[in-house]
């Protein structure tokens, strides 16, 4: 038998048995039964990417596998043959698992595994383009000896890697008492081998919305998964032929299987790779994906990796909390002379973390003195908020807030493995020496655990603060002369661009005005460029000769010209991995905001995912337009049209989260008190116009006052 044999053996097993299922399913429910996957845009993915058709009912489903997938499976030994056959067999896969969500059923609700929703690969965007996440390892079964296949996820998920498993490294991983789901970035997929569709449903939908791939353009797709989502498979022997089927549809993808199977299997270099000795499986797989990971080595007990930020630490769990809503605790940057900073000096002032009693809930501060030619005193705020992520990144911490407002917790295991204060401090160390090496020459922390001290300490850090908000909010588009581009989403979205602007943040959230100056001094050559304003056209839409000269150079004229204050006229692009979007909502002649952690509706009828599709891959979609969260309360929000004034819908959630800056955003610009008030949410309305419309008029928006869109 050859290995061409196995996959077409593999296809037909799964051919067959689709056909059963489908049959069964329209028996039990008949024809017109809807089918999708939940929390996603696509209904089924895979299909949709490939053939650019949406099934809808189960008598579509049962016709597409008759007239689309059965004419890929030709029998011609032709290696083409084989991969069309691999991607028959992932769709067919496409078909089983869909079958277990019919009439909102949910298959996976415990644990949580099977289908990841387009929130999930909205998520990876930033930490796929900044290479915190490097790759994507698919692990198929399990090695003979448990411990292996634990020991091999634990290796990716320490290089940061996004782990999927299938079949038994489940089981292996979870007996071993490991941590899974999406925070611990190692995520099971299901026991049943079809369930590995879940993660190329993932790197296709990572395509239609970063890349904007036309769905049906399958050239295209397989272009943009071989060469933009760095993925692998590692399959234990023995292998059935359906994950053969499976191995060839992964092949055409672009993505590489390493296997230790032996039986009727040949190689293909950089694609079918046999080794044998599968502790080099790490190394082998990166090489074939041509991986670069990016690792700071932390002299710490226990594993550092942006695995752990998403890990949530359980009271029953913690050893002690630090706790800023009820003592004093802050966390600072401060800018030194040279003089005064010894470089990695680490002190703790007060006792450590063996002489408190379990469970107390302590003060502590950690100031983080640096000093440097090129430093400047605007990026201690930059350096100071990623303090956030890489406290989480220490396995078995977690942190919240920030500023005086913190929390953090160390957990029981980190205690018994000898996690102490003073590694908080080698971590803030080194990743500050690692990540702004080119204006930091020394850097020295200062722990302290002190309830007395730090409360007289927090209030010359609370000082600080003020003075920096003063200068953030004195900062304005007007009192700057120059705007930075972003393109860091061009590595999956190669034609978008960012322009950054004091009072417009990067749509991720993730980039303001300060981090991208930051951004060009640590990385001249870099993703951030300054440019200058000139030649303004229009100052109320926001339109620059200048503007318009840099998104056409970096998007390599795929744009021509853009607004930075408008909904309507030549809006800013989209990548995919926009906090919030906007879109028009035509009867009250406002907007609607709806955000990714949202999963319901909104009155425009649409979810997050769905509004989310009608924008993305870098390319403008008038109406509708992805941006950061703080944009939302920024004057220039959708300034040409009116401003957050306009504003109509929102997510409870999101409304709490913004509402003091947005309610003096509208104080300021229409005289108005509460508005984040005025504003309805999901308990108002969710799906009807008209609801919103008479919840309007009740509070007395000012919409209705607004003349209507200039569309
Ligand atoms: Fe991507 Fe824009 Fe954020 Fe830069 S600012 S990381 S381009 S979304
Ligand atoms: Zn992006």
């Amino acid at each position: 038998m050859t290995l061409f044999d196995r996959v077409f053996g593999g296809n037909d097993y799964n051919y067959a048995r689709t056909v059963a299922a489908i049959d069964e399913a329209i028996a039990a429910n008949g024809e017109g039964c809807a089918v999708s996957f939940p929390s996603t845009a696509y209904n089924l993915p895979c299909y949709y990417g490939i053939t650019g058709k949406k099934i809808n009912t189960l008598g579509e489903l049962k016709a597409a596998l008759e007239n689309d997938i059965k004419p890929m499976m030709t029998r011609n030994n032709r290696l083409q043959d084989a991969f069309d056959s691999g991607v028959a067999s992932a769709l067919c896969a496409e078909f089983l698992e869909v079958l277990k969500y019919l009439n909102g059923a949910e298959p996976y609700a415990e644990p949580e595994m099977g289908h990841l929703t387009d929130a999930f690969v909205r998520n990876l965007g930033v930490p796929l383009v900044t290479g915190d996440i490097p790759g994507v390892a698919v692990i198929i079964g399990g090695a003979e000896d448990p411990a292996e296949t634990v020991a091999l996820a634990k290796e990716y998920q320490a290089q940061g890697i996004l782990v999927t498993l299938t079949g038994d490294a489940i089981k292996h991983c979870y007996e071993a008492g490991m941590k899974l789901g999406e925070g611990v970035r190692v995520v099971p997929l299901g026991y049943e081998m079809q369930s590995v569709i879940h993660v190329v449903s993932v790197a296709v939908r990572a395509a239609l919305i970063f890349g904007n791939i036309q769905p049906g353009d399958y050239k295209a797709l397989y272009k943009y998964t071989m060469d933009r989502v760095r993925a692998f498979v590692n399959a234990y022997k023995p292998l059935s032929d359906e994950i053969v089927s499976y191995g060839a549809g992964a092949i055409c993808l672009g993505f590489p299987v390493i296997s230790n199977e032996t039986e009727n299997m040949f190689r293909v270099p950089k694609s079918l790779i046999q080794q044998l000795d599968t502790t080099k499986w790490n190394a082998t797989s990166l090489e074939a994906r041509d991986i670069k990971l990016k690792i700071t080595k932390i002299d710490i007990p226990v594993s550092f990796a942006t695995a752990f930020e998403g890990e949530i630490i359980r009271r029953g769990d913690m050893q002690v909390e630090v706790d800023g809503s009820r003592v004093d605790c802050f966390e600072l940057v401060q800018t030194k002379e040279a003089a005064e900073v010894e470089d990695h000096k680490i002190t703790v002032i007060g006792p450590e973390i063996d002489e408190i009693p379990v469970g107390s809930k302590i003060s502590l501060s950690y100031t983080v003195n640096v000093a440097g030619k090129a430093m400047q005193s605007d990026f201690e705020s930059v350096m100071e908020r990623k303090f956030h992520s890489w406290i989480n990144c220490i396995e078995g911490v977690m942190h919240t807030g920030q500023r005086d407002m913190i929390r953090i917790r160390i957990s029981k295991a980190d205690f018994e493995a000898g996690f102490k204060f003073k590694h908080i401090g080698e971590v803030l160390y080194a990743k500050v020496k690692n990540e702004f090496e080119a204006v930091v020459d020394k850097c020295e922390v200062v722990i302290i655990v002190d309830a007395e001290k730090n409360k007289e300490l927090r209030a010359a850090a609370n000082e600080v603060f003020n003075k920096r908000d003063a200068r953030l909010a004195s900062m304005t588009d007007e009192s700057v002369d120059t705007f930075y581009t972003c393109i860091m989403c061009q590595a999956f979205s190669p034609s978008h661009v960012c322009i950054v602007t004091p009072e417009r943040l990067g749509l991720c959230g993730a980039v303001s005005w300060l981090d991208a100056k930051a951004t060009k001094e640590l990385d001249p050559a870099g993703p951030c460029q300054p440019i200058v304003k000139e030649g303004c056209q229009d100052e109320k839409l926001g339109r620059y000769d200048s503007m318009d000269a840099a998104v056409n150079k970096y998007s390599q004229g795929a744009v021509e010209r853009i607004t930075l204050y408008s909904l309507f006229q030549d809006p800013m692009t989209s990548c995919g991995c926009f906090e919030c979007i906007c879109g028009v909502e035509p009867v009250s002649m406002g907007v609607v905001i709806t955000c990714r952690e949202h999963a319901g509706m909104t009155p425009l009828g649409m979810s997050f995912s769905e509004m989310a599709s009608m924008t993305g891959g870098g390319v403008q979609t008038p109406g509708f337009m992805g941006h950061g969260k703080h944009f939302i309360s920024s004057k220039k929000f959708i300034a040409a049209e009116g401003g957050p004034g306009r504003i109509v819908w929102m997510p409870k959630m999101l409304k709490d989260q913004m509402r003091e800056r947005l309610d003096a955003t509208a104080l300021e610009m229409y005289g108005v008190e509460n508005f984040t008030d005025m504003i309805a949410d999901e308990t108002v309305c969710t799906e009807d116009p008209e609801e919103l419309l008479n919840y309007l008029s009740e509070v007395g928006h000012p919409v209705l006052g607004f003349e209507p869109f200039d569309m």
